[in-house]
């Protein structure tokens, strides 16, 4: 009995050997997947259920997956458009919290945000990103 355990265990290493694995995405898909799960008990979003059955098998599918580097490509895309909705909040948040120290500008060549502290006069501010200096009177 203890082989036929120890034999199960090698099986399902060697099945999960060069698998993908769990990262980000696959989080937020389960959860997705189970926020449907609960959504569908509600009679009138009954069809609910096979969106979260089918994001489920998504998950499921990225995490077994032996193609890494398409999942790896899927995960960057999926923390870009992340990033990029969150950042703008945090950016409106971080605005406000530094209103009183700090001014907030964009570059004129690339179009990042700069942060300079307030009342220093006029400088002039180096992009760290392109190295376009901008004079700014803050
Ligand atoms: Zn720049």
């Amino acid at each position: 009995m203890k082989n036929w355990f120890q034999r199960l265990g090698y099986r399902m290493a060697s099945f999960l050997y060069g698998r993908y694995g769990n990262d980000e995405l696959t989080k937020a898909l389960m959860i997705t997947s189970l926020v449907l799960l609960v959504l569908s008990w509600v009679p009138v979003l009954w069809f609910f259920y096979f969106l979260a059955l089918a994001v489920m098998i998504w998950s499921l599918f990225r995490s077994f997956s032996k193609n890494i580097f398409k999942r790896r490509r899927e995960l960057d895309r999926y923390l870009k458009i992340k990033n990029g909705f969150f950042g703008f909040f945090k950016l409106r948040r971080n605005k406000w919290r530094d209103r009183k120290t700090h001014t907030y500008f964009k570059c004129t060549k690339c179009k990042s945000v700069l942060r300079v502290p307030r009342g220093k006069g006029s400088i002039i501010v180096t992009c760290p990103k392109c190295g376009e200096r901008i004079e700014k009177n803050t």
